[in-house]
């Protein structure tokens, strides 16, 4: 089908609107987050209803085009982002912003995979619940995206990740079909869990339309603060301390070095150190409760004891809801300003919570035998076991040249990874970025039901190519 015929057949089914063809207009859908791919794309349409989908996948289907599913755009792993190899056109969710209903005696919502995380989490408190899902980028990141990576952030030591929210999806399939699958059950053994398997599949086996969320009750009291460190083993000892002696109420533990606080207060403004002296690490801890009480009291408890043990050198407590906002942005501001100290080698690893200390010892040891003056900026969910383990280039290097490295100092870092039991894609995905890795660190048996099942779901391989497999 050529390109006229092609758009002819889409403005058919969404209306004219609905299709964007300018280049300039189709320039923000082509650029991620990170810069590393900029995509081409035949055309990208808007549908406004999962019936719109489902026609635009039957056109696909039988075209033979190639459809890549975009929501807010902001993934880390190049998914959303068509490459020139595969010409394809990008269909985003994002006129799909429907809440749909919320159920406060079930505790569900359902919601449109356009809907923006941030107003999915506005949609629940305005009925006094939760939905506990938080990444920096949920003013622009979509369900479905949370969806389609099985996204992590801050909450998941309490509340687990999106594939723990979901209830129900609808999702178009490669044919057109829709499976509806918008339960609201929280028991349903009636066969395989379908749903499970297109959470964290990167829009390779069907789009998600629309999804049936948990919610939560909303916290009465959170208790904030902000520690200094001797080591990551104190980092790892202090969260074991706070699991035993306060247990279901710490819903956050975050961690960052000092190069990764300098990084901050230099380049986010309005930051400050809220400690007096520098510290080699930092955690940023939250701790809420359903019911007000002494949460306060027994976190400066355990605090106090940690300060006897040596865990904790200095702490500063949130004592109003502005003060809790600075300290989440010593952390949440941590990503952007990485590219402001040049290029930045990217990894998001996970490791068992206990074996962090070693892991960040002997991947900085093995990246700064390679290259010499390296800046590691360790940080993320220590929680969860999951560091973005980067890697800022030597002060005055080239930044091209250090870029050009990324995959040696990816390979030294995966090898520790895989040594000590973990994961190359903690919550990010595989995406096109680590697809080439994927057969060598996965077992083999499953890359092979990997590629048995995108055959059956996707035989034409049109949705998504080249991500994931
Ligand atoms: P997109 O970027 O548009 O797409 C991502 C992938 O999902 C692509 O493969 C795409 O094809 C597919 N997709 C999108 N919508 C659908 C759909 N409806 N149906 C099927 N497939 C679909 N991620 C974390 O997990 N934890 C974090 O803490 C975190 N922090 C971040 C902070 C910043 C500043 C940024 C920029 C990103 C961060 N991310 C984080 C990554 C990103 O926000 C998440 O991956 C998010 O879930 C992507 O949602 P999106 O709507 O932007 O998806």
């Amino acid at each position: 089908m050529d390109n006229e015929a092609l758009i002819d057949a889409l403005k058919a089914i969404v209306g004219a609107n609905a299709v964007v063809t300018a280049h300039e207009d189709m320039e923000p859908y082509l650029h991620e987050p990170r810069g590393l791919f900029h995509g081409t794309t035949r055309a990208i349409v808007r549908p406004g209803s999962t019936e719109e989908v489902a026609a635009v996948m039957r056109l696909a289907q039988e075209h033979g085009i190639a459809v890549v599913p975009q929501g807010g755009n902001t993934g880390l792993v190049g998914g959303q982002t068509p490459e020139a190899n595969h010409p394809a056109i990008i269909l985003s969710l994002q006129r799909l912003d429907r809440i749909r209903e919320v159920d406060v005696l079930t505790d569900t919502m359902t919601v449109d995979a356009g809907v923006t995380l941030l107003k999915a989490q506005d949609a629940a408190s305005a009925v006094d619940r939760l939905f506990p899902l938080s990444l920096a980028s949920e003013g622009s990141c979509t369900i479905g995206g949370n969806i389609a990576t099985n996204a992590g952030g801050t909450a998941v030591l309490a509340y687990g990740n999106m594939r723990d929210l979901v209830l129900g999806l609808e999702v178009v399939l490669a044919d057109g079909r829709v499976l509806n699958g918008l339960g609201k059950l929280r028991k349903d053994n009636t066969g395989y869990d379908l749903k499970s398997l297109f959470i964290g599949s990167e829009g390779t086996l069907g789009i998600v339309t629309g999804a049936v969320l948990k919610l939560f009750p909303l916290p009465r009291q959170r208790v904030t603060v902000f520690c200094g460190m001797p080591s990551p083993e104190a980092a790892v000892a202090l969260l074991a301390k706070i699991k035993s002696e306060i247990g279901a109420s710490l819903t956050t533990f975050e961690f960052m070095s000092r190069f990764g606080l300098e990084l901050v207060l230099r380049h986010a403004p309005g930051t400050r150190d809220p400690l007096a002296d520098a510290h080699p690490w930092y955690a940023l801890i939250e701790l809420s409760s359903q019911i007000e009480g002494d949460l306060d009291a027994r976190f400066e408890h355990c605090l106090g004891a940690a300060f006897e043990e040596g865990l904790v050198a200095d702490a500063a407590l949130a004592a109003s809801l502005d003060q809790r906002q600075d300290l989440w942005k010593l952390r949440e501001a941590l990503s952007e300003v990485q590219g402001r100290e040049g290029g930045s080698i990217k990894h998001d690893v996970s490791v068992p919570i206990a074996a962090i200390p070693t892991l960040i010892s002997e991947a900085n040891t093995a990246v700064e035998a390679l290259i010499p003056g390296v800046r590691p900026v360790p940080f993320g969910h220590l929680g969860d076991g999951n560091v973005h383990f980067n890697f800022s280039q030597p002060v005055g290097a080239d930044k091209q040249a250090f870029l050009d490295r990324w995959d040696e100092v990816n390979a030294l870092v995966h090898g520790v990874v895989l040594k000590l039991g973990g994961s190359i894609s903690a919550e990010h995905g595989i995406g096109r970025l680590k697809r080439a890795a994927l057969p060598r660190v996965k077992d083999p048996v499953a890359m092979d039901l990997m590629r048995s099942l995108k055959t059956a779901l996707d035989p034409k391989n049109l949705l998504n190519p080249g991500v994931i497999l």
